[in-house]
């Protein structure tokens, strides 16, 4: 088939990679000229695992083609995807300007009937509004399909390759038939498509985020109590997720959530259900915990050095979770960030997100390229990401180099008792502290 992507940030280089690598014919459409540039010479420009194969394979066979052209895209395309950037705006709601500007244009630049494929995360109602923008500028036939995505940044070719499920929200046949063709081939354990009208569809993605963000913040409510009480919510956390009703997913406690995505679906929905009248009671919960678990896990840091100064901190992990170089609103830079504000010097490492957190951060703080060399000297380590590699370090360097054996470990990935063993003082989230 062929198909548009608009937009080739992490949704839409994955979502184009994916159908090249099916067989579709696929145009790369971005207004970032410095984004278009560097992938048609091989540029990547995100980390995420498998991408970069999958992109230039397809790109030397001719399946993927990268282009700012708009127009080209649209004459030469039966399906766009809109993959836009949908962020934040000051009042919660999301900035739907990219959507509105791209929708006019295809509308503009149709010259007869397409398919328009929502999978920017957009409050309810857009496929009204972006009907209508279209209609205003164009009397060319075309069908509107919300098609949210749920591919998760660090498996994210996987997850597209693979999915739980795909939601068309469409009620025309014809459109239905024509997508559930586009997503065969990623069907073959089963189907798991599922059609829905195109507000469901829109609301699905939005209840998906904010649900799974409701299961973190109240994990991270649940280790707190557990610190006080000398409970271990490691245990707690096993013993509540066998039970098949609740299940073991999503079910870890640490520095909280981040990234792209949960924040500011969770704000967008706030602002969707006060537009609406309809309080959106748990959803403000839920981005409270957030914000109390990150300053929760800093102030612990800051208390146990008091009021010492000159105090230096090796940071492992800046990235928003494992496996990207992701740090948009990541809990790992708040907390960086917390840190610095009492003036602590930060020697950080992170094995993919050292150069987009030096952006975030500009020279406040400094970066290795191997996370040892950032424990020269320092007065304790700080773990913020759960990348594989910090699993199974070797403590007994780590002790060496370190001015005191302590660790605080925002993600929980060491078992207490070899800590313990090697000689450290370590303090984690929910669990007592070995000493
Ligand atoms: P991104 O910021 O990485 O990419 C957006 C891209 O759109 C950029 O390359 C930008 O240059 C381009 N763009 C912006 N305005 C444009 C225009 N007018 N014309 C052409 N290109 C334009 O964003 P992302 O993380 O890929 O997210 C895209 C959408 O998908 C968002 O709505 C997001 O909420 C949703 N989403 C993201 C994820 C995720 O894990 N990142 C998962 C599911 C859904």
């Amino acid at each position: 088939m062929k198909v548009c992507v608009v937009g080739i940030g992490y949704v839409g280089l994955v979502t184009a990679g994916c159908l090249a690598e099916a067989g579709n014919s696929v145009i790369c459409v971005d207004n970032d000229r410095r984004r278009i540039e560097g992938l048609r010479k091989g540029e990547i420009l995100i980390y995420e695992p498998g991408l970069g194969e999958i992109v230039q394979r397809n790109e030397k066979l001719k399946r993927l083609e990268f282009t700012t052209d708009l127009k080209y895209g649209v004459d030469n395309s039966l399906i766009i995807f809109l993959a836009v950037g949908t962020p934040p705006t000051a009042d919660g709601s999301a900035d739907m300007s990219a959507v509105r500007e791209v929708a006019g244009g295809i509308a503009e630049q149709m010259p007869d009937y397409r398919i328009v494929a929502v999978k920017s995360t957009v409050p309810v109602g857009t496929h009204k509004k972006v009907a209508e923008i279209m209609k205003a500028k164009t009397d060319k036939p075309f069908d509107y399909v919300s098609n949210p995505e749920f591919l998760k940044e660090g498996s994210a070719v996987e997850d597209f390759m693979s999915p739980d499920r795909i939601i068309i929200g469409t009620e025309k046949q014809s459109v239905r038939e024509t997508m559930r063709q586009l997503y065969g081939p990623f069907m073959r354990k089963g189907n798991r498509i599922i059609f829905m009208d195109p507000a469901s569809a829109e609301m699905t993605k939005y209840s998906a985020n904010v649900m799974l963000a409701t299961r973190i913040s109240f994990m991270n409510e649940i280790a707190a109590l557990c610190e006080k009480l000398g409970a271990d919510v490691e245990s707690v956390r096993q013993g509540i997720g066998s039970d098949s009703r609740i299940g073991r997913a999503f079910l870890f406690p640490g520095v909280g959530y981040g990234g792209s995505c949960f924040p500011k679906d969770i704000r967008a929905l706030i602002y969707t259900g006060g537009r609406e009248k309809v309080e959106m009671r748990i959803a403000k919960a839920v981005e409270q915990a957030n914000e109390t678990s990150q300053q929760r896990f800093a102030d612990r840091i800051v208390d146990y050095f008091g009021k010492r100064s000159n105090v230096v901190l090796a940071v492992w992990g800046l990235a928003f979770k494992a496996k990207t170089d992701d740090v948009r609103e990541s809990p790992a830079v708040n907390c960086v960030k917390k840190l610095l504000e009492r003036g602590m010097k930060i020697r950080a490492y992170d094995p993919e997100a050292s150069a987009t957190a030096k952006s975030a951060l500009g020279d406040k703080i400094e970066t290795f390229e191997n996370g040892y060399d950032a424990l020269d000297g320092a007065d304790a380590l700080v773990i913020l990401t759960e990348w594989q590699e910090f699993r199974n370090p070797d403590f007994e360097l780590i002790a060496r180099k370190l001015k005191k054996p302590v660790i605080f470990d925002g993600r929980n990935l060491y078992d207490a008792e070899v800590v313990r063993k090697a000689g450290f003082e370590y303090y984690s989230v929910g669990r007592p502290a070995v000493k």
